[in-house]
C-alpha cells in the first residue's frame, strides 16, 4: 500500500461527472450501501447539459424517453413542455433529480479529476484532483461523457484573430450577445445545424464555413398540453420496457418492411410516412438494411437529397448543402428547423472549406484560399474526442503502472462492452468505446442500463468480500472480435466521422459504438450478471 493511499479519505467509490449517468451513479451507489464521492468540472449538475447551452442547443430524442425511469413519482410529478425540449429545460430537470434525491451533497463541483493510479497491493485507485486532493477509492466511475472533450483544431496564425472564439460545448453561462455582429461558424454537424439556424434571423452577418455537408431531418416538435402529458406518464412503465428492447434505446424500431419490392409510388408513400414523423425514426425507426445495403441505403440518401435541394433557393448553394460523400445514416443524421432557410437569407454566407481551405486565421476574421472572411465572433462547432476523449485526458494508471491513454494509442482501444478494460481493475466506465452507448443509442436509455450492471458488479464485489474485478484476457478479446465484426457489417466504416474517431487526427480509426444493437447487449450485460461476472477475474 502506497503513502498517497493510507493517507488518503478511503472511501468506496469515486464518480467522475455529474451528467445523467453520474448522477444516477451516485444515486444507485448509495441506494446499495456505498460511500461515495461524486466530482464534477463544471459549477453545477447537468453533463452536457450543463456544458453545451450555445444557442439552439436542444434535445433530438423525445422527452419522454430522455429521462430517469427508477422513480414513478419523479416521472409523474415533471412535466415536459415539448416533445425535443431546449438545452434550458434539460438542465432543469438534473437539477431537480439532484435537489430531489439529494445527489449534489455528494459532489464536489467546480473540481476536475486530472490522474487516477491503481495501488495493486491495497486494491484500491488513488484519484488526484485538480486542487491536490487524494481520494482512495475501490471502484472508480467514469461517467464523463461520450461527447465531452472539445475538439478544437489547430489553424494556422490561431492566437491572431483579435475577436472572439467559442467552443459550442464551452459556451458561457451569461451567454454573448451576437445581434448585428459579424459570426463565423465553424462545423455542420448536429451542433453546428442548431447554432446556424437559430443565429441566421438575429446576427448580421452569419458565414459557415462547411467541410462536410449532412443529411438531416425536419424536426416536427409540438408542444404537448395537459392532456397529451397525462398520457405520456400513463405510458412511462410501458414505455420503459419498450424502450430496453430496440436496437437504439428509443421507442420506435427497426421495421420489417420490404421496401425496395415496393412500386415507387409506394416507396415514396412509406418513406414520407417515417419522414413526416419529424423524428431520428426516419433513420433508426425505419429498415435495418438503411444501415447495411447500399442499394437501401442509396434510396433514402437519394429522397433526403431532393428534400435539401427543394428548400435552397439558389441551385448552387443547395448543391453544396447536399452530401456528397457519405450514404445517410452512416454518420449522425441531426435534426433540424428551419436550417436550408437560414442559407436564403442575404446576411448568411456558405463557404465550401473543402474547395477553398482555411489558410489561417487573421487579426480580422479568417483567411481561404479564396478570400477573407471578417468576423467579430467565431464559434468552434467543431465536435468532440468522442468516446474514449474524455477518458484518456485524465492520467489513468493501471496494474503495472501503464498510462491508459499510452496503451489505447499503443495496443489500439480495448474495452470490455465499453464497461471495464482489462488491466484497470474496478475502473468502469459509462458510454465507453464498444458500448452502444458510445453513439448508437439515447443515452438515458443506456446509461441507466450500464449504471444499473456496474453498481450491480461493485455492489457484488464488495459483498461477497472481494476486492477487485476485471476482465479476463478472452471476454475481452471476444468482445472486441465481436464488435468489429458486427461493425464492418454495416455501412458506418466507409466514411469518416466521429463515429470512426476520424474527426481526430491520429486517432485510431474504428467504429466507437457497438453496433449490435442496445437490446441485445443488454442482454450479454444481463446474461454477465446472472453467471456471476464469468471470464471475469474477480480478487
Ligand atoms: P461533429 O458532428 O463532429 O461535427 C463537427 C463539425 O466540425 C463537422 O462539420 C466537421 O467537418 C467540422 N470540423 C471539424 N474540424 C474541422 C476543421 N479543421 N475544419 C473545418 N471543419 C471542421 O460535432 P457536433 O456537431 O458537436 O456533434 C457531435 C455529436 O453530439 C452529434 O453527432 C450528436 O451525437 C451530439 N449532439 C446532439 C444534439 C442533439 O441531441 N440535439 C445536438 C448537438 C450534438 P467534417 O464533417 O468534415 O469533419
Amino acid at each position: 500500500m502506497t503513502a498517497a493511499t493510507t493517507s488518503a479519505r478511503q472511501i468506496d467509490a469515486v464518480v467522475v461527472g455529474a451528467g445523467f449517468a453520474g448522477m444516477y451513479g451516485v444515486h444507485r451507489l448509495r441506494e446499495k450501501g456505498l460511500s461515495v464521492q461524486g466530482f464534477e468540472a463544471g459549477h453545477s449538475v447537468g453533463g452536457t447539459w450543463y456544458w453545451n447551452r450555445y444557442p439552439g442547443a436542444r434535445v433530438d430524442s423525445q422527452a419522454y424517453i430522455y429521462q430517469y425511469w427508477f422513480s414513478d413519482e419523479l416521472i409523474q410529478e415533471w412535466d415536459w413542455s415539448e416533445r425535443f425540449p431546449a438545452q434550458p429545460e434539460t438542465e432543469k430537470y438534473l437539477n431537480h433529480v439532484a435537489d430531489k434525491f439529494d445527489i449534489r451533497r455528494f459532489f464536489q463541483f467546480d473540481t476536475r479529476v486530472v490522474a487516477a493510479i491503481w495501488d495493486d497491493s491495497a486494491k484500491r485507485w488513488t484519484v488526484r484532483t485538480d486542487r491536490d486532493e487524494v481520494v482512495s477509492a475501490r471502484f472508480l466511475l467514469m461517467c464523463t461523457g461520450g461527447l465531452s472533450a472539445p475538439n478544437t483544431p489547430p489553424f494556422p496564425n490561431h492566437e491572431a484573430f483579435r475577436g472572439q472564439i467559442i467552443h459550442t460545448g464551452r459556451w458561457p453561462k451569461d451567454g454573448i450577445d451576437l445581434a448585428g455582429k459579424k459570426v463565423g461558424v465553424i462545423g455542420t454537424g448536429a451542433t453546428g445545424i442548431q447554432v446556424i439556424q437559430t443565429l441566421a434571423p438575429s446576427v448580421g452577418q452569419l458565414t459557415v464555413f462547411q467541410r462536410t455537408a449532412n443529411y438531416t431531418i425536419p424536426m416536427r416538435n409540438p408542444k404537448y398540453d395537459d392532456a397529451a402529458r397525462a398520457a405520456l406518464k400513463a405510458g412511462a412503465k410501458a414505455m420503459e420496457r419498450q424502450v430496453n428492447n430496440t436496437f437504439a434505446g428509443f421507442d420506435y424500431d427497426w421495421q420489417d418492411v420490404d421496401l425496395m419490392a415496393m412500386s415507387p409510388e409506394a416507396r415514396k408513400r412509406q418513406l414520407d410516412a417515417w419522414y413526416a414523423d419529424g423524428s431520428l425514426g426516419f433513420w433508426i425507426g425505419s429498415i435495418q438494411g438503411v444501415l447495411m445495403d447500399e442499394s437501401i441505403n442509396a434510396v433514402f440518401s437519394d429522397f433526403v437529397k431532393r428534400k435539401i435541394r427543394a428548400r435552397v433557393r439558389d441551385p448552387k448553394v443547395a448543391e453544396l448543402l447536399v452530401p456528397r460523400d457519405h450514404g445517410f445514416g452512416t454518420r449522425r443524421v441531426p435534426l433540424e428547423t428551419r436550417y436550408y432557410e437560414a442559407f436564403n437569407q442575404s446576411n448568411v454566407k456558405l463557404v465550401d472549406v473543402k474547395a477553398t481551405p482555411i489558410v489561417s486565421f487573421t487579426e480580422h476574421g479568417i483567411r481561404t484560399s479564396d478570400g477573407d472572411y471578417p468576423l467579430d465572433v467565431l464559434i468552434f462547432a467543431t465536435g468532440f474526442d468522442a468516446g474514449s476523449g474524455a477518458i484518456a485526458r485524465i492520467d489513468l494508471r493501471g496494474e503495472s503502472g501503464q498510462s491508459l491513454k499510452d496503451d489505447w494509442a499503443k495496443n489500439g482501444i480495448h474495452t470490455t462492452m465499453g464497461l471495464q478494460v482489462r488491466g484497470y481493475p474496478n475502473l468502469f466506465m459509462t458510454m465507453g468505446p464498444f458500448s452502444p452507448a458510445a453513439a448508437f443509442c439515447n443515452v438515458p436509455t443506456c446509461v441507466q442500463q450500464q449504471i444499473d450492471w456496474i453498481t450491480d458488479c461493485a455492489a457484488h464485489v464488495k459483498a461477497s468480500g472481494r476486492q477487485a474485478i476485471q476482465p479476463g484476457a478472452e471476454i475481452e478479446r471476444n468482445w472486441i472480435a465481436h464488435h468489429d465484426e458486427v461493425a464492418n457489417m454495416t455501412l458506418v466504416p466507409k466514411t469518416n466521422s466521429w463515429y470512426m474517431g476520424s474527426n481526430i487526427a491520429g486517432k485510431e480509426r474504428r467504429l466507437l459504438a457497438y453496433a449490435g444493437g442496445a437490446q441485445n447487449y443488454r442482454i450479454a450485460c444481463d446474461a454477465l450478471k446472472a453467471k456471476q461476472y464469468e471470464g471475469f477475474e474477480i480478487a
